[in-house]
């Protein structure tokens, strides 16, 4: 599922030792392997490839130019929901028609930088939305395409904060109200109507979801063309499931299985935009025991990374396999898994030292002893980890890091105290 594997008990990433890498980039640090990434993709490309389609990886999961420079060679398209992801994009990729654009609240700046682009398509989550948008396109005068978010309703399993498929989340409009939309604004001559988009959450492990949305689409989308409406695509967005546990998800051929059939002789372009399915395990976030303590009945790993380098277990109870980058050989781990219990292992909480009681990363976690020194890798870290980090207690964010094959590549330098207070002077 990815290419960090333990070698005569040393974790490497591709054929690089990790331990090489933190002796000298220093951690905490993200640890990409290219080879992952491109594998992930190319999976999903070919899965998809009877249908006409473009794979456009959502930026906020991992947006370091560098990365989207090597996806975008190998023929992606980017999901962006800002400017700043838009300004990401242009520095790594040649051209912007393979860019989708959504989010609820996109500025009258964003927009006019976006056509200004002449991006793919707006994705549309409002009528009020959509009016701007075509105010700004007429004075600019730019021509551009759009589709119109389009909330299926559907039971997502994940996260309360991750599910936004349902009808009472903040996006996207229902269906009935999607056909009066088309009648009102299907006609425009700046923005074409043309798309619609789904997008129904995130970190959900089941194919049906998918299915059941696109079921309720394609009679909406005849609907739709019957009234006269060209409709060109379909955007099913992300969500795709990423292996946080040893194969626990569907792969991007069975997730393919359930939704090409469906989408057969449509005369549809398919637009996904996958972001964890693609980048979760393609990194590691490595990290050094501070410090061990006995606190109540429970014994703490106290690590040098905290939750401002990776929030997702303090922010949505997120779990991260977390085993140490050397261990003797009857305790490499078979498979990363919740509930794995290997002799000689001892039950922690491995902590952070923000200064706040939400700031962990495992309770409770049987791990082999660990002491001050040793180098922890917190897995599957490549999908918001180091993009939702941030400079809190004054922290300095992680450096980043590429990994190909037998070679590494600092992709993001460690931030500096400089860099804390450069825009204070
Ligand atoms: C976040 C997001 C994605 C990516 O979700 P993943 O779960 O990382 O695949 C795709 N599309 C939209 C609109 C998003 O907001």
């Amino acid at each position: 599922m990815d290419h960090f594997n333990y070698e005569k008990g040393k974790l490497f990433a591709e054929n690089m030792d990790v331990e090489k890498i933190a002796a000298e980039v220093g951690t905490p640090v993200y640890i990409y392997s290219k080879a992952t990434f491109e594998e992930h993709l190319r999976k999903i490309q070919d899965a998809y490839s009877k249908l006409d389609t473009t794979i456009c990886f959502s930026v906020k999961a991992c947006g370091n130019i560098n990365i989207l420079k090597f996806m975008a060679d190998q023929g992606s398209g980017f999901d962006i929901v800002s400017g700043g992801e838009l300004y990401r994009v242009l520095q790594a990729a040649d051209e912007a028609s393979k860019i989708v654009y959504a989010g609820v609240g996109k500025t009258d700046a964003e927009i006019v930088e976006a056509l200004k682009a002449d991006i793919g398509y707006f994705n549309i989550e409002s009528e009020a939305e959509l009016e701007n948008l075509i105010r700004l396109a007429e004075q600019q005068g730019k021509k551009t395409r759009a589709a119109l978010r389009v909330n299926p309703d559907i039971e997502y399993k994940t996260h309360a904060f991750l599910a936004t498929g349902k009808k009472e989340t903040k996006f996207g409009v229902d269906i009935e109200r999607a056909l009066r939309v088309f009648a009102e604004y299907g006609g425009n001559t700046s923005v074409n109507l043309c798309a619609i988009h789904v997008h129904l959450g995130t970190s959900g492990k089941k194919i049906d979801p998918y299915v059941k949305a696109v079921e309720k689409i394609l009679p909406l989308i005849d609907r739709l063309r019957s009234l006269g409406h060209t409709i060109e695509a379909l955007d099913l967005g992300g969500g795709y499931g990423a292996d946080y546990e040893s194969d626990t998800v569907p792969s991007a051929a069975q997730y393919a299985a359930g939704i090409v059939p469906l989408l057969k002789d449509k005369n549809l372009k398919l637009i996904l935009e996958p972001g964890k399915s693609i980048c979760a395990n393609a990194g590691i976030m490595l990290t050094r025991v501070l410090y061990t303590k006995q606190g109540g009945g429970k014994r703490f790993v106290i690590v040098d990374a905290g939750m401002n380098d990776l929030i997702r277990p303090s922010l949505y109870d997120a779990f991260h396999f977390i085993w140490p980058a050397k261990v003797a050989q009857k305790l490499v781990p078979p498979q990363r898994d919740k509930s794995l219990q290997l002799e000689g292992t001892v039950v922690v909480d491995v902590v952070g030292p923000v200064c706040e009681a939400g700031d962990f990363f495992a309770k409770d976690r049987a791990l082999p002893p660990v002491e001050r020194g040793c180098l922890l890798s917190v897995f599957t870290a490549g999908a918001y980890g180091f993009s939702m980090s941030s400079n809190y207690n004054a922290r300095c964010r992680a450096a980043e890091v590429l990994v190909d094959g037998d070679n590494f590549t600092v992709i993001r330098k460690r931030e500096t105290y400089e860099d804390l207070i450069a825009l204070e002077k």
